[in-house]
Order: structure tokens, then sequence, then C-alpha cells
């Protein structure tokens, strides 16, 4: 039986290696105050090349929480007027959808790996 090796974060995925210069922290204090900042994770795709792109929308990696199949790299919308149909804006996600477990992204798996993330940004 073949089994696909999965990596347990994003940021032990072969690929982070390549995508962490495009990867931007974004803190927003004011949702959450100083306990609880909400950290935004954005890739800034337009100085990536395409192929890095697309293998970066392939990418998977494990929900931190409940260890299913996610992709880390998701697009916010859809470059519909871009005829190479790249996404001009992707995000970071360490946990299942909202619309698949909603108690995934929530909690404290979640909120780890955004700061592991973020530690793995920053030696890179
Ligand atoms: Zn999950």
């Amino acid at each position: 039986m073949a089994t696909r090796r999965i990596p347990a974060s994003v940021e032990l995925h072969p690929l982070f290696k390549r995508i962490a210069q495009f990867v931007r922290i974004e803190k927003y204090d004011r949702d959450g105050g100083h306990s609880k900042p909400r950290i935004r994770i954005e890739v800034a795709t337009t100085m990536m090349p395409p192929n890095l792109i697309r293998e970066m929308l392939k990418a998977e990696v494990q929900c931190v929480r409940c260890g299913q199949p996610i992709h880390p790299f998701r697009a916010r919308t859809k470059g519909s007027s871009d005829r190479t149909e790249l996404p001009r804006h992707v995000y970071v996600a360490v946990a299942c959808p909202l619309d698949v477990n909603i108690g995934c992204s929530r909690g404290k798996a979640a909120k780890e790996a955004y700061i592991a993330i973020e530690e793995a940004v920053e030696n890179a």
C-alpha cells in the first residue's frame, strides 16, 4: 500500500524554504488586544515564479488539530482577469476550513502553529 507522507505542518513542508521569503506576517492587536493578537499570514505572490505558486497551491500538510490533509496555501480571491489564472492573494492556513471542521482553526493548536510559522519565517 502506497502511503503518501504529508508533513505535520506547513513550515516542515519541503516547499516552505522557497516560500518563506515571500511570507508576510500581519498582526492585528486591535481585534483581540495584546493578550490575543490575531495573526494573518499572507504570501506575496506578485514576486513569485508562477511555477512556485502552482506548486504551493497543490501542497498538502496535516491539519494541526485533527491530522486530516489540508491545503495550507489558499487563494483569497481568484485572479479572474489574469490570463494565467493565478491567485493574487494567497494566505496560509494551518487547519481544516471552517466548512469542514469548525473546531480545527480555533483553539490552542492553531494559535501555536501560527507562532511556529512566524519563527520559521524569521529564521529562514
Ligand atoms: Zn482539522
